[in-house]
Formats: C-alpha cells, structure tokens, sequence
C-alpha cells in the first residue's frame, strides 16, 4: 500500500565461526532485523543469508556438523539471496585454488576461488577499491588472509578490481561475494543491496 512501511525483512548472519557480531551490527544500523543462524530451523526463518569472514576450512567442517550444508545448498539453488565475504565468498565459490584435502563449498557462484591469494606478504593490508556498480565513492577495503577471484562465468558481473585489475567483488543473481571484510571498516553497501535483492526475491521491492 503506498505510503506503508515496507514488511521486514530478516537478515541470518551464518554463526559457526567468524565475524558474526560486524554483519549484524552493520544490518540493524540499516534498519534490518539480524540473528545469527546455527540451525536448518533458523535457516528456514530468514529472507536472505551473509556467510562471514572466518576460516572456510572449519565454516565448512562445522556447517556440514550442525546438518546445515545441504539446507544452505538447496537454499542457494532455490534462491536465497547470500552474500559471502572472505571465507564466506570461498564458501560460494564453484571452484576453488589452494582448497585443503576434503574441503567443500556450498557453490552456486560460477567463479574460481584462489585461497590465501595474496601470500605471507601480503597476510593483511588495506586499499581502496572502486565499486562503481553500488555508486558513491571507492571503498575502503581491508583484506585478511584474503581470497581472489580468478575467472568469473558469463552469467556473473563484476562489482570491484584492485588497481591491478585482480576480482574483488562479484554478483551472480541474488548471490554477493567479496574478497574483503566490509563489515570491519562500517561498509554497508553490500548489505544494503543484499536487502535489496531480498526486498525484490520476496515481492516487497
Ligand atoms: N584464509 C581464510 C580461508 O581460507 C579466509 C580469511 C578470512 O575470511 N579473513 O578461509
């Protein structure tokens, strides 16, 4: 109804392990409901997901401990609107470089994932990163044992490069990944078009 306040929308922020506490303050900042997710139940009960940053290895081991991998899996298929940063954008990524034996994504981003891209040298920095897709001015980006994208298939659109041209940001449909912590220097545009697109998945656009 015009001039209504448009339906809530409830953000899950994926608490295994990682930086659950920066997502869900960076949500309800924008206004949006945010609970941590540890179970299918919890799952079942949100509009969109982020997958934090963390170490993809153990969001990995314990998602599949918890009974949670193969919900988020066909959560993904049945499009769920996701977004993945650091570990979270490995958690995405169809293929990944550098995967420790047995590790397994949930997928759904047709993209390469390298691990641990940068090296000991480059464990942890931070740059700007132009991301003129969501508008405003570059991003402040800080990388933490960061991945990078190496190749993207066609259905997906790059979103944000390092000055060198390396793939930083990506989105596929409803699914967002980013190779650096968003969260962690108060960036919101992410989240902002993560509820946007679930704004959009549930008809309340
Ligand atoms: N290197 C970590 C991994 O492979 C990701 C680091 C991060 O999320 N800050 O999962």
């Amino acid at each position: 109804m015009a001039g209504s306040t448009p339906a809530q929308i409830t953000v899950g922020v994926l608490a295994l392990q990682g930086a659950v506490r920066e997502h869900v303050d960076v949500l309800r900042r924008l206004g949006t409901e945010a609970r941590p997710v540890r179970t299918p139940a919890d799952l079942a009960s949100v509009d969109a997901l982020v997958i934090p940053g963390g170490e993809s290895t153990v969001i990995d081991k314990l998602s599949r401990a918890f009974g949670l991998d193969e919900p988020i899996r066909a959560a993904i298929s049945g499009g769920l609107p996701v977004l993945g940063t650091c570990a979270g954008l490995i958690m995405l990524g169809d293929r990944i470089q550098g995967r420790a034996p047995g590790q397994r994504t949930f997928g759904g981003l047709d993209a390469t994932v390298r691990r641990n891209a940068f090296g000991s040298q480059g464990e942890s920095f931070e740059t700007d990163v132009a991301v003129p897709e969501l508008g405003g001015p570059s991003m402040h980006a800080v990388f933490i044992r960061a991945p990078i994208v190496e190749d993207v298939g066609s259905a997906v659109t790059v979103l944000g490069r390092l000055n060198d041209g390396r793939i930083v940001a990506v989105q596929q449909g409803r699914l967002l990944g980013v190779a650096f912590h968003p969260e962690i220097s108060g960036e919101h545009r992410f989240h902002a078009r993560l509820i946007a697109l679930a704004r959009e998945a549930a008809g309340r656009g």
